[in-house]
């Protein structure tokens, strides 16, 4: 089905789809299918499908440093997009040594989608729980929303974001009211 929409809801994954891990106030990947739990307020996100397109953008580095294998990663995207049919997942497997283009803060995902999805990023919105995602965000031109889950890194890095909460409940509502959503 082709939609005649131009926006998107881009969603980092962890922290924002599921929980993370958290260790000493920073968060962490799952590495396995019982670690990977995904919150409740995702179906939220069905009411969008007909007036945004739903991608994930997500950094994945332990599958480079061999600490989870791209399988199990395939298994956790299968069980959110059985709960919920996400337009597009890009993962990006790298770690910074790598110097990719396409881990966050980088921005590949977002000029890849917007290409195939015919996107404009002005109109589109960024969702993510860390440093590294409101930079991409803003470097994307996204309307950034940052999920505040007080990880101790927040504190140390400067970024720019025009909404701030705590779930993506929170998210959704902005969203819906600075959209006129009814
Ligand atoms: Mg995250």
């Amino acid at each position: 089905m082709v939609k005649k929409i131009n926006k998107a809801i881009f969603l980092d994954r962890d922290g924002v789809i599921n929980k993370p891990i958290i260790r000493n106030y920073k968060p962490y990947s799952p590495r396995s299918l019982s670690q990977f739990k995904i919150y409740k307020d995702i179906k939220l996100l069905k009411n969008f499908k007909k007036n945004y397109f739903l991608i994930i953008i997500t950094n994945q580095p332990d599958v480079k440093t061999k600490k989870i294998r791209k399988e199990m990663i395939k298994k956790f995207h299968n069980k959110i997009t059985n709960l919920l049919k996400i337009d597009k997942i890009y993962v990006c497997y790298h770690t910074d040594e790598d110097k990719c283009l396409c881990r966050k803060p980088g921005i590949k995902f977002f000029l890849d989608a917007k290409k195939k999805f015919n996107l404009s990023l002005k109109k589109s919105y960024f969702i993510g729980d860390r440093w590294k995602d409101m930079r991409a965000g803003s470097k994307a031109q996204c309307i950034n929303i940052f999920l505040d889950k007080k990880y101790k890194e927040s504190s140390k890095y400067d970024f720019n974001f025009s909404y701030r909460c705590n779930n993506l409940k929170g998210a959704i509502n902005y969203i819906k009211k600075r959209d006129k959503i009814i």
